[in-house]
């Protein structure tokens, strides 16, 4: 059997890294490249269609992969497809669902999202305005959601909708909702900070129409498939930025050695070397933590604690990292042309997606307060 982490980072080192900056300035997705991850079974990892790993090697293998693949964009979109689409249908699909969309997601040939945010409803889901109405034999969405990733590019959009609203957070429900379905609409995505080359843009529901077959688990179940679905996004999610960080860290002791101002290579200056110190330890604090919520068993408020923490911890470490990283590198940091100045922007839409840092920090909290 061949090595899934070797197999991750064959495939990314593989990926065109020429086009990068063009791609990130027109905001253009890397379809070759989403093949080419399709191939090495990366869009079905973990799932019996897909490159077999268990939960530590995916968090290996996702930060390898990020190592070599440059483009945080793509990790991204492969994020979003996993954790938001393939994990929920897999883990709560009926054996239909999983017939009809499992081969096809995680052999690459279809995109998924998930679709949860919506103007009215990001950091708190619990009144949500897309509303799901039972009729006839199925039910009828309407609504909008916002930000959501790989929208343009979906073939298959995981939405979270009320369906009895009167029962607030237990009325929400789950519906797997195909690309062509009428009164479904991806209209031209977002434009954004960072992640240019995923593409993040909104879901709108136009009276469309699904069949029974549609809901996702049970009636009422939505929130608690989104929960589910969002704390095993945590615990991966960021892996790929620890590669980043790894990469990035590796640039900045090169540029360290090989620059050189008022007769010494610039890392002989405390105040550079210091950075590089501060850099490795926020990476390695970040590497052990994602390590940790990766194989973290036990109680389900601690496993959420540890996902929150990683996801948290790897995301701010990897904005301060970018920080330094610019300052270490000058006036070249600032320059389009190294690609630190993108890996920043990137870096800070991490603090957002999967539920903001503020709101990582809570749930740590909670589990503190409430043991
Ligand atoms: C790159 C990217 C990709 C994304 N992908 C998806 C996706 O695939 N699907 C999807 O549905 N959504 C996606 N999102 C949306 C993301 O999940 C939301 O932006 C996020 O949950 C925050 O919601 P909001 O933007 O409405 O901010 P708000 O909830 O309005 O928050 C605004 C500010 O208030 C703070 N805040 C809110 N409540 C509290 C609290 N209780 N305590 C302390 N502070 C609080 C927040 O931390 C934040 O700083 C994505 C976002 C980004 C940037």
């Amino acid at each position: 059997m061949k090595d899934p982490i070797a197999t991750a980072r064959a495939a990314a080192a593989g990926l065109d890294r020429g086009s990068l900056i063009d791609r990130d300035r027109a905001g253009t997705f890397d379809r070759s490249g989403w093949i080419a991850v399709a191939e090495a079974g990366l869009t079905g990892l973990g799932t019996e269609y897909g490159l077999a790993a268990d939960p530590p090697t995916i968090a290996r293998l996702l930060a390898a992969f990020g190592e070599e693949c440059h483009d945080n964009g793509l990790s991204l979109a492969l994020n979003a497809h996993l954790w938001g689409c393939v994990g929920p249908l897999m883990r709560f699909g009926t054996e239909r669902q999983k017939a009809m969309y499992g081969a096809r997601l995680c052999g690459g040939s279809a995109i998924g999202a998930l679709a949860a945010t919506e103007p009215d409803a990001g950091s708190d889901l619990s009144t949500l305005s897309t509303r799901a109405e039972r009729r006839d034999d199925g039910y009828v969405l309407n609504g909008r959601k916002l930000y959501v990733t790989n929208a343009p590019l979906a073939d298959v959009v995981i939405v979270l909708a009320a369906l009895d609203p009167e029962r607030g957070p237990l009325g929400a429900a789950m519906f797997v909702v195909e690309r062509g379905t009428p009164g479904l609409d991806t209209p031209e995505a977002t434009e954004t900070m960072g992640f240019r080359t995923a593409r993040v843009g909104e879901v709108v529901l136009n009276d469309c129409r699904v069949s029974a077959g549609a809901l996702l688990g049970a009636e009422g179940a939505g929130l608690a498939i989104f929960a589910h679905a969002m704390e095993q996004e945590r615990r991966f999610i960021m892996a790929f930025a620890v590669g980043a960080m790894q990469r990035q860290l590796d640039a900045c002791v090169r540029r360290a050695r090989a620059r050189r101002q008022f007769g010494r290579a610039i890392g002989d200056f405390q105040q550079i070397s210091g950075k590089l110190v501060d850099m490795q330890l926020r990476l390695e604090t970040a590497r052990g933590l994602l390590h940790r919520a990766a194989e973290a068993g036990g109680r389900r408020s601690q496993r959420a604690a540890l996902a929150a923490m990683a996801k948290y911890a790897i995301s701010e470490a990897w904005v301060r990292n970018c920080e330094d990283a610019i300052q270490i590198h000058g006036g070249a940091g600032y320059a389009v042309q190294a690609g630190i100045e993108r890996e920043l922007r990137d870096a800070i839409g991490s603090r957002l997606f999967s539920g903001t840092s503020e709101l990582q920090r809570e749930t740590m909290a909670r589990t503190l307060m409430l043991g």
